[in-house]
């Protein structure tokens, strides 16, 4: 089985996907790369937890600060945790922990306040529902797993939602800023979610997300067909690359910079 990811890595680099997959060669991690991956963790654990955290805590006389304060605890003892578990690999790349605890505490502390708002107007007019977080947040699933026998392609999604009318909309976490418009490489991931979506549900899925939380900015962009049709022709690159085992050429770009093989590939 192919993964989304795999596309996504062809298209950067084929070079890349070659020693990863063909020669089986560890990735080493950038700090770049560690601290996206432990930043990226945080965010899905807090949601993942968000639903239980509001059923289980929160109700309808509880004010703003009350709700928040229950919120925040919850995602506060989420990131030590995770960071705790990350420590020595932090400290072993550099990475100063506590100034990253800190921005992430500040970050979500932000993120809690808004939702508490949310949910405290939103009790105010239906009372505490069934639905009020399915409505507040349209969440249907986090890390969604999706795959068609088929394509030979399977995926995560980040984050699931769905509308009132049944509509499925699939989202891509992202840490940074959003800059420089919608890459080709996140089309294409979210694209091909959208396309295993379909497959799965026999349902159209023509809107995807990117979400960069840490800044709280969504980035919508329809999927159209030539956007599927361009993860079949990539699948079918992967494929061959795959089967033929097949040395693709290396070159030097500006990604190698941040490219985990880049001594391996270029020398220190
Ligand atoms: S360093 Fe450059 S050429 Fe080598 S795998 Fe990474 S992106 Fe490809």
């Amino acid at each position: 089985m192919i993964y989304v990811t795999d596309l996504t890595e062809y298209l950067f680099c084929p070079y890349k996907l070659y020693l990863k997959k063909i020669k089986g060669l560890p990735l080493p991690q950038t700090p770049e790369m560690l601290t996206g991956t432990i930043i990226h963790k945080i965010y899905e654990e807090v949601l993942l937890r968000e639903k239980i955290i509001i059923d289980q805590r929160i109700d309808e006389k509880m004010g703003i600060d009350e709700i928040f304060k229950v919120l925040y605890a919850d995602s506060k003892r989420v990131i030590k945790n995770i960071m705790i578990k990350n420590k020595e690999k932090l400290k072993s790349t550099g990475v100063d922990y506590l100034d990253l605890i800190k921005e992430l505490q500040e970050e979500l502390k932000e993120d809690e306040l808004l939702k508490s708002i949310r949910i405290k107007k939103y009790m105010g007019i239906h009372g505490k529902d069934q639905n009020l977080h399915k409505n507040l947040f349209m969440m249907k699933d986090m890390e969604y797993s999706v795959s068609s026998n088929e394509l030979g392609l399977s995926g995560k999604i980040d984050k699931l939602e769905e509308d009132s009318e049944g509509n499925l909309f699939p989202i891509e976490l992202k840490t940074g800023l959003f800059s420089n418009g919608i890459r080709r490489h996140e089309k294409l991931q979210v694209s091909a979610y959208a396309l295993l979506l379909e497959k799965e549900k026999g349902i159209k899925v023509e809107l995807g997300f990117l979400e960069y939380y840490q800044v709280k900015q969504r980035i919508p962009f329809l999927i159209k067909d030539e956007d599927k049709k361009e993860v079949l022709v990539i699948l079918e690159k992967v494929k061959g690359l795959l089967e033929e085992e097949k040395e693709p050429k290396k070159e030097r770009k500006n990604i190698c910079d941040r490219c985990g093989y880049k001594e391996f590939c270029w020398g220190g």
